[in-house]
């Protein structure tokens, strides 16, 4: 018998998210059935909830960012026992036989990824995400919580945390290397992080100086307005990698000016429009215009690994769900620092 659980909902793009019940699937011989304990607020749960990507197929629970227990498991499954501590992120599934899957790079998989809302799941049912009190994922797509690691605090890693990670491991930040992170929100407090436990020297560019303390105490060796003209001629062709995590139509010919001679700006925000990118910004220097999508499963791992091992969670504000609405606003304003995450308790 699928089980009852309870949850928060959109029901449509224009009206608040309220209770709701959902019913998880039996748990099959390769499931693991989790007990969701927190759940992140990502900036796409809201861009999802409002039909902001597209038309969303309501109700719609989204979160993608979850962390719990196992409650209990398939008679095939061999990574995860009950109590276990784990997390799921974007993604719950995909068909795991084409080239990018079997490189562990599922979330390029050529028959596409299913993402753990507002998505189809292999049994024809819509996908629901982490604002529930339970889940019932495929074993290949659940990720162990490392001990070190407390739940509020490693939520917001299986999608801020893996988003900033893969760019940063994939372009080589670490000792010897400038890194520049553009914006310090939900993604960029968690660039910082990372990139400073790699061992590199980073350098935060953000609109104003309104967060400076933050940023150096999160790891940041410098910090720069973008809104002050000098910070680009004092920083022109200095940075070996620049992650930018902002969605916001930037002047990108200048941010390009700031990289080393092959160099990499690799953005992980999508801003909506098309942007502008002169051709002579990245062929001078040999430079890098990038993107990066999220991570694979077992880069995901490494990424939970690494973390509890450096210590690294994200800054958390915990909320009960019925303030989920509220944090809406309040993301979209930027004014959270740095991530909410639900109490599903409180569903
Ligand atoms: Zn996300
Ligand atoms: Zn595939």
């Amino acid at each position: 018998m699928p089980t009852t659980v309870k949850a928060y909902a959109a029901t449509s793009a224009t009206e608040p998210q309220k209770p709701f019940e959902i019913q998880r699937r039996d748990v099959g011989p390769k499931d693991v059935a989790i007990d969701i304990k927190f759940a992140g607020i990502c900036h796409s749960d809201i861009h999802t909830a409002r039909s902001e990507w597209g038309p969303a197929n309501y109700p719609v629970v989204v979160g993608h960012e979850i962390a719990g227990v196992v409650t209990e498991v398939g008679s095939e499954v061999t990574k995860y026992a009950v109590g276990d501590r784990v997390g799921v992120g974007c993604m719950v599934d995909s068909c795991g036989e084409c080239v990018n899957c079997e490189a562990g790079e599922e979330q390029f998989c050529l028959k596409g990824m299913i993402g753990t809302y507002n998505s189809v799941g292999k049994d024809g049912e819509p996908t629901q995400g982490g604002y529930s009190q339970a889940i019932v994922v495929t074993e290949g797509f659940v990720c162990r919580i490392p001990d070190g690691l407390e739940l509020d605090v490693a939520a917001p890693l299986l999608c801020a945390g893996i988003t900033t990670y893969s760019p940063l491991r994939h372009w080589g930040a670490g000792p010897g290397k400038k890194v520049a992170v553009i914006g310090l929100g939900g993604l960029g407090h968690m660039a910082v992080k990372i990139a400073h436990a790699m061992g590199a020297e980073v350098t935060v560019l953000s609109q104003s100086l309104k967060k400076q303390e933050d940023g150096l105490r999160l790891g940041a060796d410098h910090y720069h307005a973008t809104s002050d003209e000098d910070t680009f001629s004092a920083l022109r062709g200095q940075f070996d990698l620049i992650v930018n995590t902002v969605s916001a139509q930037l002047d990108f010919d200048k941010y390009m000016s700031l990289l080393a001679v092959r160099g990499a700006l690799v953005n992980v925000g999508l801003p909506e429009d098309p942007i502008s990118l002169r051709m002579f910004s990245v062929v001078g220097g040999s430079k890098n215009f990038a993107g990066s999508n999220i991570g694979g499963i077992r880069e995901t791992q490494e990424m939970l690994d690494f973390c509890a091992e450096h210590g690294i969670g994200a800054e958390v504000e915990v909320i009960p769900a019925e303030k989920i609405n509220e944090a809406y606003e309040r993301v979209v304003a930027s004014d959270v620092r740095y991530r909410f995450v639900i109490d599903t308790a409180t569903l």
